[in-house]
C-alpha cells in the first residue's frame, strides 16, 4: 500500500435515513470497501456455534448485539481490509451504534494508522423516519421495494412492471418506534461525541437520493 491515506467513512442516522443506499452508491462509484453491521451479523449468525446461535436469537427478537461482540466481528473484517494491497477507502454502514463503539473505533483507526476519518450523520427527523418506515411499499408483482422518499411517494404503480403497490406488513409501528427510541437514547450520544470534537459531518437526508448523494460526496471530498 502507498502512503496515501485511505478514506474511512462511517455512516449513521435514524432507521430509514438511507445509509445503506448511500453506501452502495459510494462503493459503486469509488470502489471503496464496504462493511455493514447488519450484514456482518447475518453472516455470523449462519455459523452454528454458541455465538452464532445466540446472535440469531437476539436479532430475531429485535434486540441488540452487545458492543464487545459487534466490535469483535467488525474488527475481524477491518483487519482483513487493512492487509489488502489495493484499496483506497472503507465505508462502515450502521456503526458506531453507541458511544463505547465510537471510542473503540477511534482507538482502532489510530492503531491501523488511519487519519482520514469521516463520521457522517445522514440527518432525517423522527417524523420523517417514521413515515418512511411505515409507508414504504412493495410491488405485489415483482417484489420491488419502493422507499417513501422524494419522487417515489407519488408512484401509483410499480415503475418496473406497473404492478400494484402495497404497504409492507412487517413494518410494525411498535417495532419501528423501539428502533427510533434507540436512536434517541444511544446513537445521539455518538453524534454528540463527534460534534463536541468538531468532527461531525451532517448531510441533509430528507432530500432525494441523488441530492443526498451529492451532499455526501462533497462532504468527503
Ligand atoms: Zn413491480
Amino acid at each position: 500500500m502507498s502512503d496515501k491515506q485511505p478514506k474511512i467513512i462511517m455512516l449513521f442516522g435514524r432507521s430509514g435515513c438511507g445509509k445503506g443506499t448511500q453506501a452502495e452508491l459510494l462503493q459503486k462509484e469509488f470502489g471503496f470497501e464496504s462493511l455493514s453491521s447488519g450484514n456482518l451479523l447475518r453472516q455470523r449468525a449462519k455459523i452454528s456455534d454458541f455465538s452464532g446461535k445466540k446472535i440469531k436469537e437476539v436479532v430475531e427478537k429485535g434486540k441488540l448485539i452487545p458492543s464487545f461482540l459487534m466490535f469483535q466481528i467488525l474488527i475481524d473484517e477491518i483487519k482483513k481490509i487493512r492487509d489488502k494491497k489495493d484499496w483506497n477507502g472503507l465505508i462502515i454502514d450502521g456503526a458506531p451504534r453507541v458511544l463505547t463503539e465510537a471510542k473503540l473505533m477511534d482507538q482502532a483507526f489510530k492503531w491501523y494508522g488511519w487519519k482520514d476519518i469521516y463520521p457522517v450523520l445522514i440527518d432525517i427527523s423522527r417524523e420523517e423516519a417514521f413515515n418512511r418506515l411505515t409507508k414504504r411499499r412493495i410491488c405485489k408483482e415483482c417484489g420491488q421495494l419502493i422507499p417513501w422518499v422524494g419522487e417515489f411517494k407519488n408512484l401509483k404503480r410499480c415503475d418496473l412492471c406497473s404492478g400494484e403497490l402495497m404497504v409492507r406488513s412487517d413494518d410494525q409501528p411498535e417495532a419501528i418506534n423501539a428502533r427510533l427510541d434507540y436512536y434517541e437514547k444511544e446513537v445521539k450520544q455518538v453524534v454528540d461525541y463527534y460534534k463536541k470534537q468538531d468532527r461531525l459531518i451532517k448531510v441533509d437526508g430528507e432530500k432525494t437520493i441523488e441530492d443526498v448523494y451529492h451532499g455526501l460526496k462533497q462532504a468527503i471530498s
